[in-house]
């Protein structure tokens, strides 16, 4: 960010307006050839030098004030935060030399989100050409557009977009038989949306303990919760991380049974090179606001089976004959994504690799600046490509998730606690046989730090933890 809100001193007003519309922080800060800092210039400076009726082809070093407030690396908080006033709201820090290194900014009300979308690319474009179309409805160019792209994105043939994610994975399931009594195995951290999808069909949801290491599914535990009556596995994907993929489907072919990955949180992460919802039968993924790609409410299934891809379309078009119109020969669903919703999503597709990198970026930044705390996190673990969704720790033993939390929340910073053990809420109890010691000792002790793709602010954010940490 400190690149965005620097210019020379040579350079004109009309050149240090462009860096200042840029940064939109209403402030540049500018330096000599040797990166030291000679003064500050606000929006309101400029304002003021053109009512005065001078050009804005002059110098800035030329109109500078004299004297202006910064900090000096290593400077207390309470010492920058003593140059704050009503007008100063942002200082730059130097080092020793007087050279401009960062900038320090005080928010008197901002509060940082854990989540915003970033519709900056093509999203509005698409967006509007969809609505010009008229074509609003569940039909139009987008959604093909948008399966197309996004299967081919997860190395899959076929996608099949749907309304959100929970009705792609119950869509999932219908699809592949799964019904009454048939027993699904699902972990028992994940969002309750996985074990929903299970009890929609019918059949009978079976909880088991994750690893300790990557808080996915554990191969030991489904093995042992297999019996004669287990259809699937639902794989789930959590907090940006792949499953063991190799021992899953190896018990998965071992017993007959069927695969549904729950991707919603692992948007193009990878178990042995090969991308989540291609590993197993269907890949079911999640597009809600705060995903890694958002169409606002939305999801897909994607899969290499034809007959798999068949079924999933006509359950989710209301099991309406292909052939005959308003015949119907199985009971349906309306599951259907809009156009405007793919065009979105098509957009946000196409900037995917640049949201990963700024997502990844930020979490080595958390990572830098918060290491040697309390804070362990998520670990890599060989042969999976994790992707950073929500940056993700687990907080020592010793500290309190829950006072921590509240603490960075009273301090500006939002923060999500990690879903409560399925295990441990009334309606899902019953579905859990064993005790899931790694689950619970993840579950209550892990919390998700904000992480979005525009997070310019993460240098406060950062700062506003540490407070809370000292
Ligand atoms: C978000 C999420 C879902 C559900 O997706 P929706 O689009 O909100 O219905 C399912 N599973 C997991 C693990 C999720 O994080």
């Amino acid at each position: 960010m400190i690149e965005k809100l620097k210019c020379n001193i040579d350079d004109s007003l009309l050149q240090v307006m462009s860096v200042i519309n840029m940064n939109a922080k209403g402030i540049a800060f500018v330096t000599d050839n040797d990166g030291k800092l000679c003064g500050i210039v606000t929006d309101g400076d400029i304002r003021r030098i053109i009512l005065q009726g001078k050009s804005l082809s002059i110098k800035v070093g030329t109109v500078l004030a004299k004297d202006y407030s910064y900090a000096v690396d290593g400077d207390s908080y309470e010492s920058m935060l003593g140059k704050m006033s009503e007008r100063v709201k942002m200082i730059p820090i130097v080092d020793q030399d007087k050279k401009l290194i960062n900038y320090f900014e005080y928010h008197t009300s901002a509060y940082f989100p854990v989540s915003t979308p970033n519709l900056s690319g093509n999203e509005f474009k698409y967006l509007f050409d969809a609505f010009m179309s008229t074509w609003i409805s569940s039909r139009g160019e987008y959604i093909t557009r948008f399966e197309n792209s996004f299967s081919a994105y997860c190395d899959c043939k076929f996608g099949v977009a749907t309304a959100n994610g929970t009705t792609a994975l119950h869509l999932a399931l219908m699809a592949l038989g799964i019904g009454t009594g048939d027993e699904v195995i699902v972990p028992d951290l994940t969002f309750a949306a996985t074990i929903n999808a299970v009890i929609y069909t019918g059949a009978t949801p079976v909880i088991v303990d994750i690893e300790a290491d990557s808080w996915c599914i554990s191969p030991e535990a489904i093995e042992q919760a297999v019996t004669p009556k287990t259809k699937a596995i639902i794989p789930v994907h959590i907090y940006g991380q792949a499953c063991n993929m190799g021992a899953i489907t190896d018990i998965a072919s071992k017993h007959r049974l069927k695969v549904v990955e729950d991707c919603a949180e692992a948007h193009g992460a990878k178990y042995r090179g090969q991308k989540v919802g291609s590993c197993g039968d269907v890949g079911c993924f999640s597009f809600f606001g705060n995903k890694v790609i958002t169409t606002g409410e939305g999801g897909m299934c994607v899969t290499n089976d034809a007959e798999t891809n068949d079924r999933m379309r006509l359950l989710r078009d209301h099991g309406m004959s292909r052939t005959k119109k308003y015949w119907h020969d199985v009971v349906g669903y309306n599951y259907r994504m809009t156009n405007l919703q793919a065009a979105i999503g098509l957009a946000q597709l196409e900037r995917i690799d640049h949201i990963h990198q700024k997502r990844k970026e930020y979490e080595r930044q958390y990572r830098e600046a918060l290491k040697g705390g309390v804070m362990n996190f998520q670990n890599d673990i060989e042969n999976r490509d994790r992707i950073t969704w929500l940056v993700s720790v687990v907080l020592d033993k010793n500290v309190s998730r829950d006072d921590f939390m509240d603490k960075i929340i009273k301090n500006g910073v939002d923060a999500r606690p990690f879903f409560y053990p399925l295990s441990d809420m009334d309606i899902y109890k019953d579905y859990c046989k064993t005790f899931t010691e790694n689950t619970h000792n993840v579950s209550y002790h892990g919390l998700n730090l904000p992480t979005y793709e525009s997070m310019l602010d993460i240098d406060s954010i950062i700062m506003r933890i540490k407070e809370v940490m000292a």
